[in-house]
């Protein structure tokens, strides 16, 4: 049986082949292979999709998000927020430059840091704030710059999951101090190895950021600052050249799919959005008894470009839907199975309470195949086979 994915790179790289060919064969002609005219031309290129002044091109996201911590000279003795239910490395940079992450609880509707509960958690020693684009939909930006600003904290949007999304008509990463990428192959701008960005309005910052990203040395072998090698290899920068000018038409399918999961998933019994339009921070709404899942929802001033399509699979009945999946060939994965503050490394800085809302995700949360590329026909068979599970719960 032919397995359907969660995610095929190949599907959207093949068309390019030739055009990817060539890039290649231009950057071993020139035998150049770290920065240089590919990387300049694609920080050039990204800035301008990404609608902010500056963009720099390095190593991988969590280097992005290390760096953009470097940038603001953020350390030991110094505490940043950052959600729990989120990749490793949001909270691994900021450990690693010596700072405490201080994990907030998550929105139930949105699964991204909840502004109400980061708050209270804020103290004289909190210098940032890290908001995660989760699954491709922005966090609440508007709440979480306005307590920014209120508090003098600096905003890193971690937007490893989220290019090209939206917030209010702007772009994700253009909001925030700063904004880090990741072109990892599975995001959404699907790399060809290791490879992140690094974006930001403000140029003391950038210049910071662009000495700190070659160990802290503008003119060669003067060193005013300690840095790190967090360079992007010019192939890479060659290859997401070619790739980024389909970034839009990727993202749109992935938008059409997840439309298409919405439109056909809601009309089952015992399949509900936790709400339609929620309000920003308005409570959450109750769930109907008879639900069995949650489809994601969106809130309406916010474009998602949907790295993933998560549902929330209640009643303990996440496995046998899994295994109801996996039985008719389809992938299906969780992100995350347990949240930050749980992890035995972060015992030291764990909050001696509870995350509900993490807990309860990590508990319920299952995503489903979507990529550029993925058939209307095995989409078909995704939301038969979703719509069969219902009428026969295991
Ligand atoms: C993937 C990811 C990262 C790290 O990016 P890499 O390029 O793999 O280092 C950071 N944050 C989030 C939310 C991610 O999904």
């Amino acid at each position: 049986m032919k397995v359907i994915p969660m995610i095929d790179v190949g599907v959207s790289n093949e068309p390019l082949r030739e055009e990817l060919m060539e890039a290649c064969a231009q950057v071993l002609r020139s035998g150049r292979f770290i920065l240089g005219e590919p990387v300049e031309a694609f920080e050039a290129e990204a800035a301008q999709y990404l609608e902010t002044p500056h963009a720099l091109g390095v190593s991988s996201g969590t280097d992005a998000l290390l760096l953009a911590l470097m940038a603001l000279g953020i350390g030991p003795g110094d505490e940043v927020l950052c959600p729990s239910f989120t990749f490793f490395a949001t909270a691994g940079a900021i450990a690693r430059v010596g700072a405490r992450p201080v994990f907030v609880d998550s929105c139930p509707h949105d699964y991204n840091m909840d502004p109400q509960a980061a708050r209270p958690l804020i103290s004289s020693r909190t210098k940032a704030i890290i908001p995660v684009h989760l699954f491709g939909q922005p966090a609440n930006l508007c709440a979480l710059m306005d307590l920014a600003q209120e508090q003098g904290l600096w905003v890193i949007e971690d937007c490893a999951q989220a290019m090209g999304a939206r917030f209010d008509g702007r772009r994700a990463g253009s909001i925030g101090h700063l904004g880090t990428f990741s072109f990892y192959p599975t995001k959404t701008l699907s790399g060809f190895g290791e490879g992140g960005l690094l974006t930001t309005k403000d140029p003391e910052v950038f210049k910071k950021a662009h000495t700190l990203r070659n160990h802290g040395s503008a003119r060669r072998y003067h060193h005013e600052l300690i840095g790190g090698n967090f360079r992007m290899d010019a192939l890479q920068g060659a290859l997401l050249r070619v790739k980024l000018k389909h970034l839009e038409a990727y993202n749109a399918q992935r938008q059409a799919q997840a439309l298409r999961y919405q439109n056909v998933l809601s009309t089952l019994p015992g399949i509900h959005t936790l709400q339609s339009s929620p309000q920003e921070n308005s409570p959450p709404a109750p769930i109907p008894p008879d639900t069995h899942i949650l489809l994601p929802s969106v809130f309406s001033q916010r474009e998602s470009v949907w790295s993933l399509y998560t549902l929330r699979v209640l009643k303990g009945l996440r496995e046998s839907l899994r295994q109801h999946l996996h039985a008719a060939g389809i992938a299906s994965d969780i992100y995350y199975p347990k949240g930050l503050h749980a992890q035995p490394c972060y015992a030291p800085y764990a909050p001696p309470r509870q995350l509900p809302v993490v807990d309860t995700l990590c508990q319920e949360v299952l995503s489903l195949p979507l990529y550029p590329g993925l058939s209307e026909a095995a989409q078909s068979h995704i939301l038969e086979t979703l719509q069969a599970y219902r009428l026969q719960p295991a």
